[in-house]
């Protein structure tokens, strides 16, 4: 799809580019602060999943420009935020970035040593795997890479701090939702405005990260494993018996975002501009290292770059 179609169809994705973030999900996090004033008293957050970058902007530009603008202000008072992806990610002024992959226990150390000893007072991360179509397939590595984002959070998190991760819906929406509240008293399912209806993805804004008592976020796997089980953690117990009938779990959802606001699902016309024509904006900042280059520098060069795209096609 060409850029000036994508422009003419999806208004957020227009909007992203006029307001220079670099990805249209830039708006569902403001959205999700909007009804959760998820930035209030933060001072230190985790990004995950951040490439490219639109939500560390949001955190740069709500949190650690502002602090910066303060007369007198020292380096050690500026927040702190902290930004993983498997992507390299273009720099983002406030903004330390680490590139790795957040299931691996190395990932989480290295965010840890970046806290020298403090605790993260937000923990959000908006990882998604390259979706295949295939509902419960995406559902479940998407719920693996909550947990491994929830395994960070036992290790950074404050207690009483706030953790957002997004979700696909789908039927194991309990079973998460039993293992977040585990950890957390309030938890809810949001769905920001600028999240497609059509689209399964939500967010769980999980708010006062109260860990049980005497655990050891080593035992997280094993915790997680329990729920479900005969001998496992009596009220909270998510086997399938227990969801159904009364003992069904009824998780508070939630619409976020100017409800009057843009519909992510509704085509908007393009705004005049002098002389009628509409020109289409640039993207604020192009992904660096895409997994799509090498295809796009061979089909780029010739005939015998078609062979050896086949070459790599075959390969993958
Ligand atoms: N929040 C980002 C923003 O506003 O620009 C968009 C995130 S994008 C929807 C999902 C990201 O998850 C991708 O950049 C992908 O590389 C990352 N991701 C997927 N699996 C990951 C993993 N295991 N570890 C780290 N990042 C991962």
């Amino acid at each position: 799809m060409g850029k000036a179609s994508r422009d003419k169809r999806d208004i957020y994705y227009r909007k992203a580019k006029e307001e220079g973030w670099r990805a249209r999900s830039a708006f569902k996090l403001l959205q999700i602060d909007e009804e959760f004033n998820i930035f209030d008293g933060v001072k230190r957050v985790v990004d995950l999943c951040a490439a490219p970058g639109s939500w560390s902007q949001v955190l740069s530009r709500k949190l650690y420009l502002p602090a910066k603008l303060v007369p007198d202000s020292k380096d050690k008072d500026h927040p702190l935020i902290v930004a993983i992806d498997l992507q390299p990610m273009a720099p983002i002024e406030g903004v330390i970035q680490v590139q790795g992959d957040i299931t691996n226990a190395r990932t989480a150390e290295v965010v840890i040593r970046h806290f020298d000893g403090c605790k993260a007072d937000l923990v959000v991360c908006d990882g998604a795997p390259d979706v295949t179509g295939l509902h419960d397939m995406d559902e479940f590595v998407q719920s693996q890479l909550i947990l491994a984002g929830l395994t960070i959070v036992t290790h950074v998190l404050k207690e009483g701090g706030k953790f957002i991760a997004k979700i696909f819906r789908g039927k194991d929406t309990s079973l998460l939702y039993c293992q977040l509240k585990l950890f957390f008293p309030i938890v809810t399912f949001a769905k920001p405005k600028s999240s497609r209806n059509s689209s399964i993805e939500a967010f769980a804004v999980c708010e006062n990260y109260s860990p049980p008592e005497g655990f050891n976020p080593k035992d997280v796997h094993r915790l997680l494993e329990k729920i479900g089980s005969p001998s496992g953690v009596d009220d909270l117990d998510c086997s399938s018996g227990w969801l159904e009938g009364p003992n069904k779990v009824y998780i508070p959802f939630l619409a976020c975002g100017d409800l009057s606001g843009y519909d992510s699902d509704r085509s908007y016309p393009l705004p005049k501009v002098t002389e009628g024509t509409y020109q289409s904006l640039d993207p604020v900042q192009p992904p660096i290292a895409p997994p799509y280059k090498r295809a796009l520098e061979l089909k780029k060069a010739s005939s015998h770059g078609t062979r050896e795209l086949e070459k790599l096609s075959l390969d993958s």
